[in-house]
């Protein structure tokens, strides 16, 4: 639990921006969700440190956020320290020609203009992913049959016990849109190894890309990407719209007309909304087609997901 003294501790010892009663809402792409009770942005790589030594000391829990992409974050809020890793960990190192270390709270799409302008291939078909390294790297984000594992050379961690480590690729082990880190590990930065290629040409095929999700997705409209996964076989959004449900509304959440894996907020939606619109889809989809529809999105909150 965040206790006054914990604030008072982590007031004294971190250096960075410190916010009480956060409203989760301004860091989602959804637009919903509580408040948090404190958020806090390291300053750097020390702080984040005895960040989490604090954290454990006091028998209180964390929860690290991205860009608030691919979450739903409840309206009771969060009695987690939220760990934001956007404000200061932003930088992009050079190692070499082809290996490039991005820390974690750089965005996709700076990435893929720095990866343009130096003339390295492997990022484009995440052109328009609104997320960060760290989210997209705890996600295994993908898209038109690439994965981010594909490019990952290795990820230094935070992990449970306190300690930073570096973990290669193949100590990591991934998943469609997921991994198998320890639970609790905070991804510092992570090295990536790309193709060195014409910038025009990336540039070119990044246009690609662009065009179709903007043909395919309702972009600029309030969601959190593709709801669910695939199931082995079958295309979630094909599901869904079998069972009836493009345009189906509950509250302020909406199916998208445009992509059925895809629920927007068209304004008013509460994450209860979207939640109970979740819920409805799996049970009809489940009685229709006897197809459990797993989510692909994490909601985050006071006894976690659903
Ligand atoms: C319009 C739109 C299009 C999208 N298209 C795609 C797509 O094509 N492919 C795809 O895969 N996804 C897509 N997404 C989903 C989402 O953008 C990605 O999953 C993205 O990588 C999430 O990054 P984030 O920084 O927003 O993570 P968040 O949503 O903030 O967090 C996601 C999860 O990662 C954890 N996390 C975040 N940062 C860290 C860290 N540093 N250390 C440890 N854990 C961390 C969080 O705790 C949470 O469990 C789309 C979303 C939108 C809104």
């Amino acid at each position: 639990m965040i206790t006054p003294e914990l604030v008072r501790r982590i007031k004294e010892k971190i250096r960075g921006e410190i916010y009480e009663s956060y409203p989760m809402h301004k860091r989602t792409t959804f637009k919903v969700g509580g408040v948090a009770d404190l958020l806090v942005s390291p300053f750097d790589i020390n702080d984040l440190l005895n960040l989490v030594t604090l954290i454990k000391e006091f028998n209180a829990t964390y929860i690290v956020v991205g860009s608030g992409s691919n979450i739903i974050v409840k309206d009771e809020g969060l009695r987690d320290v939220v760990i934001d890793l956007t404000k200061n960990f932003t930088n992009i190192i050079k190692e070499n020609e082809t290996f490039i270390r991005f820390e974690a709270g750089v965005m996709l799409s700076k990435a893929i203009s720095y990866c343009i302008k130096h003339g390295l291939s492997g990022l484009e078909p995440l052109i328009m992913v609104p997320g960060t390294i760290g989210g997209a790297i705890f996600m295994n984000a993908g898209a038109y049959g690439m994965e981010i594992k594909d490019l990952i050379k290795d990820v230094t961690l935070i992990i449970p016990d306190g300690r930073l480590v570096k973990y290669k690729k193949e100590d990591i082990g991934y998943k469609y849109r997921g991994q198998f880190l320890p639970k609790g590990a905070i991804i510092v930065d992570a090295s990536f190894s790309f193709i060195s290629d014409k910038a025009q040409d990336i540039f070119e095929r990044t246009e690609k890309y662009k065009k179709m999700r903007l043909k395919t997705q309702p972009i600029g409209q309030p969601s959190a990407g593709s709801v669910f996964k695939n199931p082995p076989g079958y295309k979630a959004w094909q599901l869904i719209d079998e069972a009836g449900f493009r345009g189906y509304r509950i509250g302020g959440a909406v199916v998208s007309p445009k992509h059925t894996n895809f629920i927007i907020n068209e304004g008013s939606a509460k994450a209860k909304d979207i939640i109970d619109l979740i819920k409805t889809i799996q049970s009809v989809v489940k009685k229709k087609k006897n197809i459990d529809l797993e989510l692909e999105i994490k909601i985050i909150g006071n006894k976690n997901e659903i």
